[in-house]
């Protein structure tokens, strides 16, 4: 059953009675429907380019590095042309031994400013989505604090979409924080995570509800913050995505 907390939470989501069966069983309503929905955060697939690329030359050792020196070259990189139009990079932000990793797509214009993912709007609701679980990404134990990175470091000008060219320069730096972090459970987040983790130019739609692997992580596909902001009623099917990715973890 829901506590408090929980319901609070849910309601500031914006999830009513976020299930028809808001008295089943936790493990009934972790299960997602099946059926497949290609509404708003899976358009365009035909237009993504999603080549099945080998990450570039390592940037300089980019796979060997530790904390320090990741975020060293994270900062000093210029590997790519939004270089020249940062205020700076932003690494990603919580504990580098969290069960939980999010991955979302690029900094915007608060992010640039701050340096940290996930500071705007969206990033209200997808800490508002983390605390439901108990989660946060403040400073808290591995168990509790995430770890929230962008398969993008610097911020794209007028927010646009990243380019496949951008995306792959920045690649080694995910795949090292994901192979530092360690994770129990990937949250992908939209459809340039999925693109970058995954390969796939699929439907979020398509995808959530069961889950991947990535380098023998297991991965939950959810809809992006920003989309569910501008698309609120697929807020419950965000919910029951971070529900499978919580029972992932407990039975790990
Ligand atoms: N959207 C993202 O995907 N990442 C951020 O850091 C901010 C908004």
């Amino acid at each position: 059953m829901w506590s408090e907390r929980q319901i609070a939470m849910l309601a500031e989501m914006g999830i009513r009675v976020w299930s028809p069966h808001a008295d089943a069983p936790l493990d009934e309503v972790h299960t997602p429907p099946a059926a497949p929905r290609q509404a708003g955060g899976g358009a365009a697939v035909a237009a993504l380019d999603v080549p099945a690329r080998e990450p570039r030359a390592r940037l300089g050792g980019v796979a060997s590095m530790d904390w320090p020196a990741l975020r060293e070259a994270v900062a000093a990189c210029r590997a790519c042309k939004l270089c020249e139009g940062r205020t700076q990079t932003v690494f990603g932000v919580g504990n580098e031994r969290a069960q939980w990793m999010v991955v979302g797509e690029a900094p915007g214009e608060q992010e640039d400013l701050k340096g940290e993912p996930f500071v705007g709007k969206a990033g209200q609701l997808l800490d508002n989505m983390l605390r439901a679980l108990g989660l946060t990404r403040g400073e808290a134990d591995a168990q509790h604090q995430v770890f929230i990175a962008n398969t993008l470091k610097c911020r794209p000008p007028r927010n646009r979409n990243p380019e496949p060219e951008e995306l792959a320069q920045c690649e080694p730096f995910l795949i090292r924080q994901i192979e530092l972090v360690q994770p129990k459970i990937i949250l992908a987040m939209g459809r340039f995570a999925v693109q970058s983790l995954l390969k796939s130019g699929e439907p979020i739609g398509r995808l959530r509800g069961r889950v991947h692997q990535y380098q023998g992580v297991p991965l939950v596909v959810t809809y992006h913050p920003a989309y569910l902001l501008r698309n609120p009623q697929d807020k419950a099917r965000a919910w029951e995505d971070l529900c499978l990715a919580a029972s992932v973890v407990t039975s790990s």
